[in-house]
This record gives structure tokens, sequence and C-alpha cells, in this order.
């Protein structure tokens, strides 16, 4: 079924992503510790979580630096200065009866808006990121539309969040599913969320099919749950297109036990919310310094690197993905190219047949693999300096014995070394050593062995040579 909903056309998603930051050591605008899980229920509150009359907000520097690495990893635009707004709601999840949250209208701005996700072939663009804190945490007896009562969690009420809004870009619940993925593995990456944990990462969806009303589906749990929720909306609203009326605009909770969603409330309206500035935090100043050092400290992601490497050297998606997954071996790659290598002959020749040598090589940082010396190999290689077979032997022996291309590699440039009777002495000493010698009569694997083992010994040697006198050795 679920494969017949996910290609239903005119199906518009949009989605809302609450992603806490839980690298922070402290909640948002207190010194509270932001560590509540596993914790007492309302243990780790102050009265400045509660808003009480005498108490004022302090916003965490490092979380405005975290938001900022969201933002930038996203290509994102951050404004010169940003501010936070009150947006006021009477629920009991809000112990202050207020978000401290951000708003990008009536001369608010939001801390970055206008960036993109690469989504495959398509550009996923976010609107907008804001930081703001998370309400308290409602826990219900039974299910949310039948429960008697609610209890109520402070912990969680003022921890930071920062909400990340897409545009409607997504055509299907697969899609949602997929760049709510990616998304996580880029805020895991810049080191300012752990998405494992419970809650970490919610998830609100908008979603209308045909034109119709926009319904919101709340506090999806679970990037699983995402799609089950989104597949069953889509199916519950497509059955409406067409009836008069359509589907309502409403806010619908995913009732994850029975998988459908219910009803909430009608979708409450901007104005509902009675935003203005919060006249306790001033109007913050990102200034180029901040920004830069923000830049500097922030790893770079192998997704958003990835990315770049498509679009900077023109890899393809797989190339690119390839290249970056490994950071050493995606440094190597940056340093190969920048050192005059195509791009597309280093990715093809670092990922090929030698990824997992490049990959310990580059790991171990002795100084085995150099860029200097893969570039000029490549350039043999373009100028039919040397083969493809004679490069990968030089290759694999830079990686096995450290030596460089100079040492090499002269056998190729030179034509012969190595005269044929000091071959001969070299053959012979490999064929007293080894015990694969009788199979190399008959199997080409332990034959190539052979030649590899003379090669061990005298780089230098020409391969097609050792293999001539190899061969005449052992009479194969
Ligand atoms: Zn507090």
């Amino acid at each position: 079924m679920s494969k017949r909903v996910a290609v239903l056309d005119g199906v518009k998603i949009g989605l809302e992503i609450h992603c806490q930051l839980t690298a922070l050591k402290t909640k948002l605008f207190c010194s509270c510790s932001s560590d509540y899980r596993d914790k007492e229920p309302n243990e780790l509150v102050c009265p400045t979580c509660f808003g009480i009359p005498g108490t004022l907000p302090l916003l965490n520097e490092r979380a405005v630096e975290y938001a900022l690495r969201i933002a930038i990893a996203l290509g994102c635009e951050v404004p010169q200065r940003t501010s936070f707004y009150r947006k006021n709601y009477f629920y009991p999840d809000l112990p202050k009866n207020f978000q401290i949250s951000q708003y990008d209208k009536a001369g608010g701005v939001a801390i970055a808006s206008a960036g993109s996700v690469r989504l495959e072939e398509k550009r996923v663009r976010v609107r907008r990121l804001q930081l703001e804190e998370d309400p308290g945490k409602l826990t219900y007896e039974g299910t949310i539309d039948k429960s008697p009562y609610s209890l109520v969690d402070y912990n969680r009420a003022g921890i930071a969040l920062v909400e990340i809004v897409t545009e409607p870009d997504f055509e299907s619940a697969r899609e949602a599913k997929t760049f709510l993925e990616k998304l996580r593995a880029i805020v895991e990456g810049l080191g300012v969320s752990d998405g494992e944990l419970e809650g970490a990462m919610r998830c609100d969806a908008n979603v209308s099919v045909k034109g119709g009303a926009r319904v919101e589906i709340k506090n999806i749990s679970s990037f699983k749950e995402v799609e089950k929720a989104l597949n069953y909306e889509i199916l519950r609203q497509s059955t409406f297109s067409g009836t008069e009326g359509g589907a309502e605009a409403e806010t619908r909770h995913w009732d994850e036990r029975r998988s459908i969603t219910i009803s909430l409330r009608t979708k409450e309206g901007e104005q509902d919310y009675r935003y203005f500035p919060e006249p306790d935090l001033p109007t913050l100043e990102l200034s180029p310094e901040f920004l830069r050092r923000v830049r500097e400290e922030m790893p770079e992601v192998s997704e958003v690197k990835a990315e770049r490497y498509q679009g900077e050297f023109g890899l393809t998606p797989q190339m690119a993905k390839e290249v970056a997954r490994d950071a050493k071996v995606a440094d190597f790659f940056e340093e190969v190219v920048s050192k005059g290598a195509k791009a597309s002959d280093a990715a093809n020749w670092i990922t090929g047949e030698f990824r997992e040598e490049v990959r310990t090589a580059a790991a171990s940082g002795d100084g085995r693999l150099k860029a200097g010396d893969l570039v000029e190999l490549l350039k043999m290689l373009e100028s039919k300096e040397a083969t493809r077979g004679q490069a990968k032997e030089i290759f694999r022996g830079m990686m096995t014995t450290g030596k460089g291309l100079a040492e090499l590699g002269k056998s190729t440039r030179t034509g012969v070394v190595l005269d044929e009777s000091s071959i001969t002495g070299l053959v012979e000493q490999v064929l007293r050593e080894s015990d694969a010698v009788e199979k190399a009569k008959s199997d080409p694997k332990a034959f190539n062995y052979l030649v590899g083992q003379v090669l061990r010994l005298e780089p230098k040697a020409d391969a097609k040579l050792v293999a001539k006198t190899l061969a005449r050795k052992i009479k194969r």
C-alpha cells in the first residue's frame, strides 16, 4: 500500500524539525543542567525556568554558536542582528505561559534563513532556522484524546532547541524521511546534537493533497513514525479530495500505538500567539568576527563536504559521497586536486581498487601517501608514460614501502633500470623462499603473488620483465 501512496500526485509536505542542542551543558536562558533524561521529574528547574518575577533570562552563547553551525552547514543566510520574541499561549507545558522564541515578521529576524539541502537530484529549501526554548514534557494517562489528566515535567522546559522549517518541497513520505536522516547526520557531524537520544529530534509536518487544506501533524517522535504518519495522512486526505469542502485545516496528533492521526484542534492562527519582542533580552549582534570564529571551530560534515565536491569538482553524487566519507581520505583527495590532478581521476583512483589501502595509509598519517607523487603518477598515466598496470604497481609500492615516485617510477620513466641478470637473481631468491611455486605453475593468482614478491625486494624492477623471467624459470 505504502508504495502506491508514495507516488500519489499533488502531495506537498513541509517539515518543522525541533532539534535539541544536546551537546550543551545547560539550558538556553539559565544555568540549570540540560542533562534531563532519566532524572526525577521537576528536579532541574529554577525561578528563571518558571519566569518568576524578578528573574531575567541570560542567553547561552554556545547555543548561538551551535545554531549558527547548523545554519552555515545548511547554506543559510545569517543576518547581522537577530532578536527574541515571546510566543504567548496558555498550555500546561509552558510554566511561563509564553515561550521565548524568534519571529520573522513585524520587524523580527530569525537567526538564519534561506538555506537548502540537496536530496538526490533536487534541492529542498530551508525557509528559516530559529533558536527557542523547549517546553516541558506532558505525559498522558492512556491516549491524548481520552486521558482524564496529564502529568507535567518541567526538566525539559528551557532546553535549547533549533527549529528548522522547510518549504513544502517534499512530494512523498519517503523523501521527507530521507531528508530527516540526512539532517540528523549533519547535526551529529557538527557535534551539536545527538539524534539518537529520545526526543532530541522531533518533527511536525504540514501535509496537503491536491491543493486541499494544510493539515499539521504534531510531535512525531521518530523518523520511522514520520513516514508512517505521512503515508496515513496522505491517504486520509486523498479520500477527501474531490468531495465538497475537502480536508479541513486543523492540527492532528499521530497516535503511534493505533497508527492513525486524530484531530486535536483547529489550527491556531499566528494572531493567537500574540507575538511581541522579548523585553528582557537585547538584540543580538552577530559580528563578522563572531561568525568567523564559529566557522573556524566547526567541523565540516561529510554530508556537506560531499555536496561541495559535487558542486566544486563535478563529482557524481556517489563518488562524492565515497570520497567524503572518511575525513583523512577527503583531505588527501583535496591535497591531490590542489596540486593539479583532475578531480575525477583522483577520486576514481582513491576510491577504486586501492580504497582500503588508501584509507589505512591516510589514517596512519605516516607520510606513505604522497599527494604530489599521486599527481605525477596520474599525469604519467594520462600522457601514457606508464600503463595502468605499471601505475598500480608503483602506487602499491608507495604504500607498502613508503618510497616515493622518484625512486619507484624510475623503471617506467627510463625503461629498464635493472639488467636481466640481476632480475634473474631476485627471481631465484623468491623461488627458493616461497612455498607457492608449485601453485604458481597453474594458478595466475599465485603467479602474480610471486611477481609481487620480487617487486617487494626491488621495486625498481620492471614488472613485465620479472613476469617473463619468472615464467621461464618455473616453466609455466
Ligand atoms: Zn533554570
